[in-house]
C-alpha cells in the first residue's frame, strides 16, 4: 500500500505544495514547529530510512532540499532554515526544512503551530514563488 505521503505527492491527498520536480516534491508539515516548516521528500521511492536510499535518489533529494531552503529564506523572516532527518511517524523518506530564529526552535517535542488553511496556503504561496525565481 502506497504510503501517506506517495499519495501526497500524487495529489491524492491535499496538501499545501510548496515546490516539486519529476522525482522530489516539498509541501509544508500540517503541525509545524515554525511557520515554513516544509517536509521534502522523493516521489517514486518509498524507503523508510533516508541512508538506505540509493546514492542517485539520495543525492537529487538533497540537491532538491538545498533549493527549496534557499526559497524558505527568502520567503520566511529567519536566521537560517534549519534541516533534520527524524522518520519516526512516517515511513518515507523526507527532510525537514524549519526557519529557525533561535535553537529552541527546532525543537519537536516543543507545542506545534495552529495555523489557518489561510494562513498555510499564504505561506506555501509565497516559498513557491521564491522557488521559482530560482
Ligand atoms: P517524522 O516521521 O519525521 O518523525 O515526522 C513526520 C512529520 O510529518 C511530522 O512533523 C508530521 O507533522 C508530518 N505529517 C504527518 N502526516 C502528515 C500529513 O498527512 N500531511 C502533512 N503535510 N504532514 C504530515
Amino acid at each position: 500500500m502506497a504510503t501517506i505521503f506517495t499519495r501526497i505527492a500524487k495529489g491524492e491527498i491535499p496538501s499545501f505544495k510548496v515546490a516539486e520536480d519529476d522525482n522530489y516534491y516539498a509541501f509544508l508539515d500540517i503541525n509545524p514547529m515554525a511557520k515554513g516548516h516544509t517536509l521534502v521528500i522523493p516521489k517514486n521511492v518509498e524507503n523508510d530510512y533516508i541512508f538506505n536510499l540509493d546514492p542517485e535518489t539520495y543525492a537529487g533529494l538533497c540537491q532538491f532540499a538545498r533549493k527549496v531552503a534557499i526559497a524558505i529564506k527568502a520567503a520566511i523572516p529567519c536566521q537560517r532554515v534549519g534541516v533534520a532527518v527524524l522518520g519516526m511517524e512516517v515511513p518515507h523518506t523526507h527532510i525537514h526544512l524549519v526557519p529557525l530564529q533561535t535553537e529552541a526552535d527546532m525543537d519537536f517535542r516543543k507545542a506545534k503551530l495552529s495555523l489557518t488553511n489561510e494562513e498555510f496556503k499564504q505561506i506555501a504561496g509565497s516559498i513557491a514563488s521564491e522557488y521559482e525565481k530560482l
